[in-house]
């Protein structure tokens, strides 16, 4: 065995030396010289290699490259890529942001639909109200002239442009500070008081109910008309048959 020979088997195989292997470091010093190096080196190499690992070190380095993808991902090119957490808590923040934003536009058109709603219902025990004043009005049952009512309409600026069947009452009454036509239908089903109010416009049309009675609200040209009935009640008809039979004048 020559030097070459014994330094390339000690480099595939340095921690056991074959008997001919030995044989030849015993008489050449140089070989001898260049092995024990070579056990050194490989003592301090296998005493870095034995520095202890955190046991979760794998777990760790897994979940830093998952948040480098997803930075990479959310982060543009222009931006700093080492904040992979403070992008996440941007987004967060968008979303709780734009959460709150939905949450007070509900809260607002909750708070106006509450507002409208009691504002309806005012209006509705108003014209109940004013109807049980004139209580006596819903138990006539003789139809008067087709001359009275049309004095009472045009009393308030309205022209009558048909026979309205079945009126037992015509008044001109004031609903605040405004006057009014204030007729009873009699029908089938009970009587029903119209309030026809030209002068007076009270917003969005609706239908409520207050104790036995129902109101529905509709509006005209100019003003509006309320139809009072009890709750059991078709309005509709009666609603259709009024609005087709007057037409308001210009005021
Ligand atoms: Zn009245």
């Amino acid at each position: 065995m020559n030097c070459l020979e014994f330094r390339r088997v000690v480099l595939e195989e340095p921690q056991q030396l074959p008997p001919a292997l030995s044989e030849h470091k015993q008489q050449c010093k140089d070989c001898q010289r260049y092995y024990t190096q070579l056990q050194e080196q490989e003592a301090l190499l296998m005493e870095a290699l034995a520095v202890p690992v955190p046991e979760d070190l794998a777990a760790k380095i897994m979940l830093q490259c998952s948040f480098d993808q997803t930075a990479d991902q959310e982060v543009s090119e222009a931006e700093p890529k080492i904040v992979p957490l403070k992008s996440k808590s941007k987004t967060f923040r968008q979303f709780i942001g734009g959460f709150a934003v939905a949450a007070s536009v509900m809260m607002g058109v909750v708070f106006w639909q509450a507002h409208l709603n009691s504002e309806q219902q005012q209006l509705t025990e108003m014209f109940v109200q004013h109807m049980e004043h004139e209580a006596h009005s819903l138990v006539l049952e003789e139809p008067i002239s087709v001359g009275r009512v049309g004095f009472t309409l045009n009393n308030v600026g309205i022209k009558p442009m048909a026979e309205l069947a079945n009126v037992t009452y015509a008044a001109n009454c004031v609903i605040e500070d405004k006057m009014v036509a204030h007729l009873v239908v009699k029908t089938d089903q009970g009587p029903v008081t119209v309030l026809l109010m030209p002068h007076k416009q009270f917003g969005d049309e609706f239908a409520e109910e207050a104790k036995q009675w129902q109101v529905a609200l509709t509006n005209m040209k100019q003003g509006s008309v309320a139809f009072i009935g009890p709750k059991s009640l078709n309005l509709e008809p009666i609603q259709q048959q009024v609005m087709q039979s007057v037409d308001v004048l210009q005021i």
